[in-house]
């Protein structure tokens, strides 16, 4: 079997990890980054890997099977997306929940008359937590699915306030409430606002002259991001920043809640901690750039999620393998 050629669109956090992660995989190989910038300005961790500009990548579709599209969810991914996929097998990791509607609808239509597969929302959330949603709320047909994220560092979240104006760097960390979570352990199906469950943390650094009030309104309005959380908002200096907040760490939970038989109480939990996001967030992706190497030789083409990928498709294992050594 040839091995799975992987191309990166975009290298930063996540672009970083996958070429990490595609160096724990068995079957697959990288055959080069992508990226907006000067390619001599992006060096990758390995060696031999070569740098494309992005601006030329339709001349790569017979060198890449999967285009792993690792740019940013708020601005790269809505153009991107598409314009890759009506060239390659892509998967990425779209994580603006209320967007994902109108997003698959742009896949679908670039990917389908391609004959290509853009397999999006991969990674944690969405991602693995979506797929135990579905579990929990699939067995335990009464009961509450919850979902808590933190405490951690939020690319996405820091992504939206680094691109205010006047914002020179930032952080955003999700903090999960330990009262809510007791609760929903043991069992007692609380009713929980999103304020109760979460509150979301930023730390700023301003450019000179910015208006920090503004900066600051700004935040704590923004409609998907923060507009429904009790946010707070710090601002501190480019030396602490580097100093207390470099590093990426996440996780989270999500627990179903149920009632089986006569008022049985079920609680299914699934649990993640991360040291680092990007670095898990891209396992997931390289993991699942198999899974749609595998859906597009097999005729299934156009946008997919992962609802649609049979958990098998993802290991480099055979069925029988996997039958034997995991059922
Ligand atoms: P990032 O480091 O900001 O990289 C995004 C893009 O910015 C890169 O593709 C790169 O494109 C460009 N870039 C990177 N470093 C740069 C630099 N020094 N100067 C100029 N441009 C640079 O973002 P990330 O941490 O990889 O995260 C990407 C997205 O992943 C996030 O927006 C988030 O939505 C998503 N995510 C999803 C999940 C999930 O569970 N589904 C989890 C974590 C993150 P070029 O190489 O083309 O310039």
């Amino acid at each position: 079997e040839p091995k799975i050629r992987i191309g990166i669109a975009g290298y930063g956090n996540l672009g970083k990890g996958v070429e990490f992660a595609i160096s724990q995989q068995p079957d697959m190989e990288l055959a080069g980054i992508f990226t907006r910038r000067d390619p001599d300005s992006v060096h990758p961790v390995g060696d031999r890997v070569s740098v494309y500009p992005l601006a030329n990548v339709e001349d790569y579709t017979e060198e890449v099977d999967v285009m792993i599209l690792c740019g940013g969810s708020r601005a790269d991914l809505p153009e991107q997306g598409p314009a890759l996929a009506k060239l390659f097998t892509t998967v990425d990791s779209f994580d603006t929940h209320a967007k994902i509607p109108e997003y698959f609808d742009a896949l679908e239509e670039a990917a389908k008359p391609a004959g290509t597969t853009a397999l999006l929302s991969v990674g944690w959330d969405p991602g693995l937590f979506s797929l135990n949603r579905l579990y929990g709320e699939t067995v335990l047909a009464d009961g509450v699915t919850y979902t808590f994220w933190g405490k951690g560092l939020s690319q996405g979240h820091s992504d939206a306030v680094r691109r205010i104006e006047g914002v020179k760097n930032a952080v955003q960390y999700t903090i999960p409430s330990d009262e809510a979570i007791s609760k929903v352990r043991a069992g007692e199906q609380p009713e929980l606002s999103t304020r109760e469950k979460h509150v979301r943390e930023c730390y700023v650094v301003l450019k000179e002259g910015a208006d920090a009030a503004a900066v600051e309104e700004t935040i704590v309005t923004m409609p998907d991001y923060f507009a429904d959380y009790d946010t707070t908002v710090s601002f501190i200096s480019e030396d602490e920043m580097q100093q207390n907040h470099s590093s990426m760490p996440h996780g989270g939970f999500v627990i179903r809640s149920g009632k089986t038989g006569n008022g049985t109480n079920q609680v299914m939990e699934y649990s993640l901690t991360l040291d680092s996001n990007p670095e898990f967030t891209s396992s997931v992706l390289t993991a699942y750039a198999r899974a749609a190497h595998r859906l597009n030789k097999s005729g299934q083409h156009g946008a997919k999620t992962v609802f649609d990928v049979p958990p098998g498709l993802l290991s480099p294992k055979s069925p029988a393998q996997l039958r034997k050594e995991l059922l």
